[in-house]
């Protein structure tokens, strides 16, 4: 390999650093070291079938061409999709900028103010839109949260409550998909009716959904149906338009317990599919039972207003078998787009964009009218609905002659969705294909009564950044504050935070791949087809698998489908009553919660004192549940970061009992190129784009997370949404490729590393990881190791002793971690009082170096405290981190320097300063403010 090949670049250390490295680890070669390491059960004999590497000019010049087979048009299909511009300033200032999509979940508040800011303003915008006081940062997609409304309906309901969920029939298509697939392992049964006629409902229903306005365009009154639903006792969920809202009542105002929907429309272009920022929002008394995260104000150690995380201890949510919701990556990236969509236009911005929309469709609606076609309803915000007997089809085909898409409903009707980017040139040619004649402009033909009165959007940050001047430095400063890649390493344990290269990114915005609808003509199409169809079969190989499937928006969503996937294949050999999922205490949250989303019932298994399957306990679990064992879920390399020795026994075990093998694919960083997880015994595995395979975290998301299943699973893999007949599992997620827009990344990542490259990038991520452990054991414990006292790709540093001792939690030392000028590790995961480090391949040998004298400063700093030179409630380790304001200010009484506060040894003066002291975590959930605080709020 060259010296300039891409994966020299993507790989941090240097052959000289790796040798140095390997001899700290006393080791005498790469190979060794994986010897040593990984256990040869496991290892693959097959080398990979990926392309050899090529270069980033020519791995964007093979993608450049498949992008041009693509035909982006003009797309007037609609259904949950439109066209809409994405501000300049944003596209660059945010999308295009890895001070923002570097960053990780805003986990460690006090170095995440920024996004923290800009999730602030999307709670408002969604809180201010849908007339509902609480609205988390954010859902997956809006079919998926409407599925959580309908789950979230459940829980609220009391005991003993009916399983009927009622679903308006004007929901979109793959909305009504999406809660079928969830609906049925729950035994919730989905009754599909016209709730705009009391008599349709059932006497007994925990919930209902309705849409708003309705996938035939029509703005219906729900306020009847809503109050008929209420005397049933039920939960009404609303789907609704975002840009609609704008012009329309709020739904929270006429009853709406839930509302849910996508903010795509706010400025992110379609990009096939996905990634879009779900939404939800509920009343106050929901607010405990929001999926998802939801941002809050509090107060730093100062008193100084900060942002953080409230209602941390919902991460329950994802907690084992009291989970209520499996959502852990999100879609913060796409959310800030959305709310730096709405700070930029304001109120008065979004009013004429929505109202521009809604002038555009009645214009339509009345030139087909006047031209004597049947158009249904008399009111509508974007949507036109015209009867053609007969003749849809040849009115979609005249209109994609001449560029522009619109939606074949059935043979007699047309739908035509109008959007933000709609010219008059785009309604002539309309008009042409219908054989009709464009009219004059026309007022909205909104319904007085749901018009909205109400001001919208009336926190000062709507009107203040209109210029451009102003705004890219608004989004500069909330950038600036936060911690991303761009700024140092970001060590988190399983979470991977390896490099986001440019050239992976920028395919991205390519308009060829951005601005093409999801339900686009097959044959405008080609280029993405062939790109996924490239990436499924290169991800099928470097796991070993037979068949992958992309559309699962999150590593969360591929655990469900593959859960699914194995029910569906038991229930086909008619073991339908397999419903226990074993899985071992160390096991990340997600699991259970998948587990318990698919129906299944969770068994833990015990962990032994090496952190390892303890096989005695899984063979008593296994023996306890012979007949209603459905899987195993477990995750490889474990969580403790160490490659068990008996990983094949173990699958061995569940297979010989009759259950499936899930293996968590999450550490594949600590596999790809020397193992695979379809050879060394598992039928299914989810992987994750966002952390092996180069997609940036974005601050909490976007994300991908395939499913990757053996042969037998393959024709149970998630269904096409808008198929006509469902498949055996139905979709996971709205789109049929879920977030199909970020996925030039991993293709470019494994173009241009190649087979020698990820295997090269996994041996140096273990050899990282390694050097890591050597280098701190003897300051902090390393927790597990292998048999042969290695570990894999991450190590977990054992903090407990020296807590008990000193006083010194992790908490202190990750905070104390930010003036050193870190990313904290992974705290108290998998094991309460522990860092667990992931440094990956892509940091060089001097960044591992400063953090791990980083580190060895800290142990210093406690043993200071061990020793009494002064209480652990003076030193700088709890009074962390250390703001410029209270390192400079006219007071300073504390036990150490300023010096020591803000420049402990090799802090350079390039130093990251904290915007915020310590935050308090309990007294903003006391004090619980979710949407954007009042300017007097930050005087106080
Ligand atoms: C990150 C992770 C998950 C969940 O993935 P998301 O994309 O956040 O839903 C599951 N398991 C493990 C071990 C993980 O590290």
């Amino acid at each position: 390999m060259s010296d300039r090949s891409f994966s020299s670049r993507h790989i941090g250390t240097s052959a000289a650093d790796r040798d140095a490295m390997l001899k700290a680890v006393g080791q005498p070669s790469i190979e060794a070291l994986m010897d040593a390491c990984m256990p040869a059960l496991i290892r693959s004999s097959d080398s990979l079938a990926l392309p050899a590497a090529v270069s980033e000019t020519e791995a964007q010049a093979e993608l450049r061409a498949i992008a041009e087979s693509n035909r982006p048009m003009r797309s007037m299909i609609g259904l949950g999709y439109h066209g809409t511009h994405t501000p300049a300033v944003i596209r660059r200032g945010v999308l295009e900028n890895p001070s923002w999509y570097t960053a990780y979940t805003p986990y460690q508040a006090e170095i995440s103010q920024g996004r923290l800011e800009a999730l602030l303003n999307f709670q408002t915008v969604i809180a201010d839109l849908t007339g509902l006081p609480v609205a988390g940062a954010s859902l997956l997609d809006e079919a998926s949260a409407a599925a959580e409304a309908m789950l979230l309906a459940r829980r609220a309901a009391s005991r003993g409550a009916s399983d009927v969920f009622v679903v308006d029939s004007r929901v979109l298509p793959q909305t009504l998909a999406v809660l079928r697939t969830r609906a049925e392992p729950l035994g919730i049964d989905l009754v599909v009716t016209d709730c705009g006629d009391e008599t349709n409902l059932p006497e007994s229903m925990f919930g209902m959904l309705l849409q708003y306005p309705g996938v035939d365009g029509a703005i219906l009154d729900w306020s009847e149906a809503m109050a008929a639903a209420h005397e049933r006792g039920a939960k009404v969920a609303v789907a609704a338009d975002v840009l609609a809202l704008v012009l329309l009542r709020a739904p929270g105002e006429f009853g709406a317990d839930i509302v849910v929907g996508s903010t795509q429309r706010l400025g992110m272009p379609m990009g096939f599919g996905g990634p879009h920022a779900g939404y939800m929002s509920v009343r106050e008394e929901l607010k405990r039972q929001l999926p998802g995260r939801l941002v809050g104000v509090s107060r730093d150690s100062s008193g100084a207003p900060a942002l953080r995380l409230a209602l941390q201890a919902r991460e329950q949510h994802i907690r084992r078998e009291r989970a209520t919701s499996n959502i852990c990556t999100a879609q913060v990236l796409p959310a800030v787009m959305a709310a730096s969509y709405a700070v930029w236009h304001g109120p008065e911005g979004l009013r004429r964009i929505a109202e521009d929309t809604a002038e555009k469709a009645a214009r339509l609606a009345a030139s087909l009218r006047g031209s004597g076609i049947d158009v249904a309803g008399d009111s509508c915000f974007d949507t036109v609905v015209a009867r053609m007997p007969g003749h849809a089809d040849t009115v979609v085909a005249e209109a994609a002659a001449i560029g522009i898409n619109l939606r074949r409903v059935d043979a007699d009707t047309v739908a035509v969705a109008c959007d933000e980017t709609t010219t008059e040139a785009d309604l002539r040619i309309v008009c042409d294909a219908f054989g009709a004649r464009l009219a004059g402009a026309t007022a909205a033909a909104i319904p007085v009564s749901l018009r909205r009165e109400d001001a919208i959007l009336t926190h000062p940050v709507f009107s203040s950044h209109h210029s451009e001047t102003a705004m890219m430095r608004y989004l500069k400063r909330l950038a600036d504050v936060d911690y991303g890649l761009d700024r140092g390493m970001i060590p988190l344990g399983s979470c991977t935070m390896k490099l986001n290269a440019a050239a992976e990114m920028e395919p991205i915005t390519w308009p060829e791949f951005a601005d093409v609808h999801p339900l686009a003509p097959r044959e405008q199409t080609a280029g993405w087809r062939r790109l996924i169809e490239q990436l499924e079969g290169w991800l099928a190989d470097v796991c070993g698998y037979a068949a992958v499937s992309v559309q699962p928006n999150a590593g969360s969503q591929g655990e469900l489908a593959g859960l699914l996937a194995i029910q569906a294949w038991q229930s086909d050999r008619g073991e339908a009553g397999r419903d226990v999922c074993l899985i071992p205490a160390s096991a990340h949250g997600t699991n259970a919660a998948s587990a318990v989303l698919a129906g299944m019932r969770v068994v833990v298994v015990a962990c032994d004192e090496a952190g390892n399957v303890d096989l005695a306990d899984l063979d008593a679990k296994i023996a306890a549940n012979a007949d209603s064992l459905a899987a195993l879920m477990v995750t490889y390399p474990s969580t403790h970061g160490v490659y068990e020795e008996s990983i094949v026994e173990v699958c061995g075990k569940v297979h010989d009992a009759g259950g499936q093998v899930y293996v968590d694919g999450a550490n594949l960083n600590a596999l790809l190129g020397w193992a695979k997880p379809g050879r060394f015994g598992a039928d299914v595995s989810h992987l994750n784009l966002h952390k092996t395979f180069c997609i940036p975290h974005g601050g909490g998301g976007p994300g991908v997370g395939p499913v990757a299943v053996a042969e037998h699973l393959a024709p149970y893999l998630p269904s096409d949404p808008m198929a006509e007949a469902p498949g055996a599992v139905g979709p996971v997620s709205q789109a049929r490729w879920g977030s199909a827009g970020i996925l030039q990344i991993p293709w470019m990542y494994l173009r241009m590393m190649g087979p020698d490259g990820v295997t090269a990038a996994t041996a140096s991520a273990v050899l990282a990881a390694n050097y890591i452990a050597a280098r701190l054991r003897e300051s902090y414990p390393v927790l597990y190791a292998g048999e042969q006292g290695l570990v894999a790709h991450e190590c977990i540093l054992d903090l407990r002793e020296l807590t008990q001792r000193t006083g010194v939690t992790v908490e202190d030392v990750a905070k104390r971690l930010i003036d050193y000028g870190f990313h904290a590790p992974t705290m108290s995961f998998p094991v309460a009082g522990t860092l667990m480090v992931e440094p990956t391949e892509s940091e060089d040998l001097a960044e591992l170096d400063r953090f791990c004298e980083a580190m060895i400063a800290i142990r210093a700093e406690i043993d200071q405290v061990g020793a009494g030179v002064l209480p652990v409630e003076e030193s700088a380790l709890r009074l962390a981190p250390h703001t410029a304001a209270v390192v400079t200010g006219d007071e300073w009484d504390r036990a150490y320097s300023r010096t020591e506060a803000a420049w402990p040894a090799g802090v350079s003066t390039a130093k990251y300063w904290p915007p915020v002291g310590r935050i308090d975590n309990a007294w903003g959930d006391r004090n619980l403010a979710c949407t954007c605080p009042p300017l007097d709020a930050y005087t106080g």
